[in-house]
């Protein structure tokens, strides 16, 4: 679950949130008002969230007990439901290879000529490798400043200019070019954020990334980055991740300073200009070296999926993916006399919902034409990986996967008089949920947050990068018959005492029927979608949207 700093979190403020709303939601002949549907029984989703936020449950860590439980619990209930093996190969299971890496402390050496810089791990950088290899090295690779890094052509925006830097070692600086009426403006997009800055690196052939730690732009001081030197977890791809480049960094400002000084260069100088169209690679005449040495440990975790047939033949075999995410931190370092990290609202009771949203689903007089995956994640956590795997590994062909809704914690309040869309603005998916909360006399409002750049944080992203319409809400914040600020009370209750701590439990005060209004509507866009005569669309401009429109033949 997202919610302000901690690691991964921290590590990923970004946004977006062009706040356009609902134009008429995507008319169907087979649409059913939102009081027909069938109902979604909070009880059961509060039993299933006392199971699995259960002490015997262990907090649900990938390659645990807990995990082991937890994937039969969500499994059976699926299966007792009704609803058939998600996988082709008749199982309930998606397998999905883990690594867990830790890299031994080592220094990065700048070197021009007999000059040499060396920057201390920890303190100066923080380096790591995704590479499944015992070490991952640099050496005297070329150094090049390639100003932000970033390929937008929705933006006309190149930092590269046909340069191969294949081979190089590519400083950059975070967050998107600070340019007048292209990217976010305060919002940042995915173009911003440091897991973009490594991927195009990667695209690029490059031997390694730094990125130039500045606290504002980066939007968390370095302390935050520093955290990252205990054990990486990633997925391990068919090449053991050798696509990736040989060492992913951070450097300070200060280091950053002093290395463009001994590339007789000056860093705000050529900030500046890498702020402007022009902008072209500046090869720093510098060298750069590092050796990591890993320790790596495999983890066989699952994601459990289940699907509800549709009943068109000519549609059967498109899908709208729901996503909820079964992992937590499990047993860890013990806060005020407790180390299970419980994890009831982070994600028990949105694993609670998925299941009781599938059995609405089979009690619909029909099932909808197209069919319904209920798809429930591992490693959420350690950085979305078991919707990466499915996003990159899918089952079935996200050309057929119309759109994914995503449940990463449900409200547990009571009732309220709106509904959150991180990201709203970002595709079709909004009027649906706008016209569904409406029906319920319920507006939809937009992340109050949105330089916290939450629409990249959680499960439903990895279907967005992959061009999938996906949809981020979250609960609402304008509570009925509570006084006007209760909704952030609560929340900045839960941020500071309970989230990511074992005192996420469920307490005597939890109320669930906001959440079951919030299900409802999921329900309602899940089923329309899956009705529909066309698919959702990303909205124009949308940095998602080329990806979409090249799957989709466009
Ligand atoms: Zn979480």
């Amino acid at each position: 679950m997202k919610r302000l700093c901690v690691l991964m979190a921290c590590l990923a403020a970004a946004c977006s949130s062009k706040t356009t709303v609902a134009d008429a939601p995507a008319a169907s002949s087979q649409q059913m008002p939102i009081g027909q549907l069938p109902r979604i029984d909070t009880d059961k989703v509060l039993e299933h969230t006392k199971v699995l936020s259960s002490d015997e449950y262990q907090g649900r860590a990938p390659g645990t007990k807990g995990e082991d439980l937890t994937v039969a619990y969500v499994a059976d209930q699926f299966k007792a439901i009704g609803l058939k093996p998600g996988n082709t190969d008749g199982t309930y299971i998606q397998n999905v290879p883990l690594v867990g890496i830790t890299a031994s402390p080592a220094p990065l050496t700048f070197s021009k000529g007999p000059q040499k810089q060396t920057l201390k791990w920890k303190d100066d950088v923080v380096a790591w490798t995704k590479h499944v290899a015992e070490s991952a090295s640099i050496t005297n690779s070329e150094l090049v400043f390639v100003g932000y890094g970033v390929v937008a052509p929705e933006y006309n925006w190149d930092d590269y200019k046909g340069v191969d830097v294949a081979g190089k070692t590519l400083v950059m600086l975070i967050n998107d070019p600070p340019v007048e009426g292209a990217f976010g403006g305060k919002a940042m997009t995915y173009y911003g954020r440091w897991t973009y800055k490594y991927e195009i690196g990667a695209e690029k052939k490059a031997a390694a990334v730094l990125i130039v730690h500045e606290t504002e732009a980066a939007a968390y001081p370095f302390s935050v980055v520093q955290s990252k030197v205990t054990e990486q977890f990633d997925l391990v791809t068919p090449d053991k991740n050798m696509g990736r480049v040989n060492v992913e960094g951070w450097i300070t400002l200060d280091k950053t300073k002093d290395l463009f000084k001994l590339a007789g260069q000056d860093f705000d100088t050529l900030k500046q200009q890498a702020a402007t169209r022009d902008f072209k690679p500046v090869p720093l005449g510098v060298t750069a070296s590092m050796t990591l040495h890993n320790t790596l440990r495999t983890i066989d975790s699952r994601n459990v999926v289940a699907k509800l047939e549709g009943s068109d033949p000519a549609l059967k075999d498109e899908y709208v993916v729901y996503t909820a995410h079964w992992d937590h931190f499990g047993i860890g370092p013990e806060v005020n006399g407790d180390k299970i990290y419980h994890g009831a609202k982070d994600n028990a009771v949105g694993c609670g919902g998925l299941i009781e949203l599938a059995r609405a689903f089979t009690q619909l007089p029909a099932p909808p034409k197209r069919s319904i995956l209920f798809l429930s994640v591992t490693a959420e956590e350690q950085g979305l990986l078991g919707s990466q795997y499915y996003s990159v590994t899918p089952i079935y062909p996200l050309a057929k996967t119309l759109a994914n809704i995503n449940i990463d914690g449900l409200n547990v309040h009571g009732r309220t008089k709106d509904l959150t869309v991180i990201g709203l603005g970002a595709s079709d998916l909004d009027s649906y949920t706008a016209a569904a909360a409406g029906e319920q006399g319920r507006v939809i409002r937009p992340d109050a947050e949105p330089e916290k750049g939450f629409y990249y944080r959680s499960d439903h992203f990895n279907f967005a990068k992959q061009g999938v319409p996906a949809l981020d809400p979250d609960e609402g914040i304008d509570f009925v018959g509570k006084p006007a600020d209760y909704g952030k009370k609560v929340r900045d209750e839960y941020t500071e005492n309970r989230y990511h701590k074992p005192q996420d439990v469920i307490t005597s005060d939890w109320d669930l029927t906001g959440a079951r209004e919030d299900l409802r509507v999921f329900f309602a866009v899940g089923y329309r979608v899956a009705q529909a005569d066309t698919f959702p669309q990303w909205k124009a401009g949308n940095e998602f949207k080329a990806k979409r429109d090249v799957m989709l033949k466009k």
